[in-house]
């Protein structure tokens, strides 16, 4: 392959479509959500790629952000939509996807829709690089199935241990938006929910997602070292509390997470929730633009 794209992109891509199979094969009602991320991120390690954030394990109207922390107990039913975003870094190179399971067959065609959502979107990308087209493409698709896209999530482009990095690719038309260019590495997400249903999500309750700002001492040994700690296993990835909650003591790791917060070097990431409480599906391809030609990578 003749490309700019870093060879890490590729590797992590191959890890998320591999995880994809596995989750195919062995997640289904009667699996609980906890184990489902745990042992996603467990295939991820396996196959020599490390979880670029934690899993998430969107359940109906939970729609981003909700990753199951160690006192989880719910168990994925046969009526629900499962959104399952998941994603791979190796030295920062990042592939985010997701896919959404149901076995619910009344929501069957909202699933297909958003997939078809998601193939129109990279249909368009191979010929148009205006990212105002590719949000045109959703919702248009999204219209046409009689479902409708949720109108404050986007797509984003993605940079070396930045999830979200500097451009949006929104799913409705917006005008004024910058072109995807060469080289430029990005994630496509479509999120569909039913007609009735508001369209937006609002911030939840639960709070299960961390990352650093930035590197700075802070003159107390206790925070510079989950400072350290966190720096060393993350950069300014995305993590989850339950991945280092062994080494403190009860609740401690929380508190000093709140306390970084406070002096704005750690942020956190609320969970969002679809408005009016109706379902959502969601597909994610993590995707580069290659000399002109579009390289899907995961
Ligand atoms: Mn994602
Ligand atoms: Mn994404």
């Amino acid at each position: 392959m003749n490309t700019r794209i870093p060879e890490q992109y590729v590797k992590s891509g191959k890890i998320a479509r591999e995880v994809r199979q596995w989750i195919l094969g062995n997640v289904r009602a009667g699996s609980g959500l906890l184990d489902v991320a745990e042992k996603i991120e467990a295939e991820i390690v396996r196959r020599g790629g490390q979880p670029a954030f934690p899993t998430g394990m969107g359940v109906n109207e939970v729609t981003a952000h909700y990753a199951p922390q160690e006192d989880e107990v719910g168990v994925i039913q046969e009526s629900d939509v499962v959104k399952i975003d998941y994603g791979v870094h190796i030295d920062g190179y990042i592939a985010d996807t997701s896919i959404t399971i149901t076995e619910n067959p009344q929501y069957q065609s909202l699933l297909e829709a958003t997939e078809k959502a998601l193939q129109a979107a990279i249909d368009v990308v191979k010929r148009d690089k205006r990212i105002g087209e590719i949000g045109k493409a959703i919702s248009s698709v999204a219209e046409r199935e009689g479902y409708r896209p949720i109108n404050n999530l986007s797509g984003h482009t993605v940079e070396q241990y930045q999830v979200h990095a500097g451009k949006s690719i929104p799913n409705l038309y917006a005008p004024n938006l910058p072109m995807l260019k060469n080289a430029d590495v990005f994630a496509i997400e479509p999120f569909l929910t039913l007609p009735d249903a508001a369209g937006y999500v609002i911030e939840g309750p639960q709070v299960n997602i961390f990352s650093l700002i930035v590197r700075r001492k802070t003159g107390n040994k206790e925070l510079d070292e989950v400072m350290d700690l966190i720096w060393n296993e993350r950069k300014t990835l995305p993590f989850s509390p339950r991945w280092y909650s062994g080494r403190f003591k009860e609740g401690r790791l929380l508190f000093l997470l709140r306390e970084l917060e406070k002096r704005r070097l750690v942020t956190s990431y609320a969970t969002l929730v679809e408005a009016s409480g109706k379902p959502v599906a969601q597909f994610e391809h993590t995707m580069a633009i290659d000399d002109g030609g579009l390289v899907i990578l995961t």
